[in-house]
């Protein structure tokens, strides 16, 4: 298992919080980002848990989530036919 992370890997922000750990001790733990909220494991890959292996297209910044528009509604159900 890799070290703790020291920021965000979405977001790169530095409070991570510890949620939750493992049954097994050592085995995981469970971080969350005190900015974005994205929680992940430690025991993800790269992409999932390192800010640099994250994916760009998916990266945020403190601006993207300032400007980040509202969540969209759930459209109405189709009517059945
Ligand atoms: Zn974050």
């Amino acid at each position: 298992m890799s070290a703790a992370p020291t920021v965000c890997p979405r977001c790169a922000h530095d409070g991570i919080e510890h949620v939750h750990s493992s049954p097994v001790p050592g085995v995981w733990e469970v971080l969350q980002c005190g900015r974005c909220l994205y929680m992940w494991r430690t025991s993800e890959p790269a992409r999932r848990t390192d800010r640099d292996a994250y994916p760009a297209g998916f990266r945020m910044t403190a601006e993207d989530i300032a400007a980040a528009t509202e969540v969209p509604a759930v459209p109405p159900l189709r009517p059945t036919a």
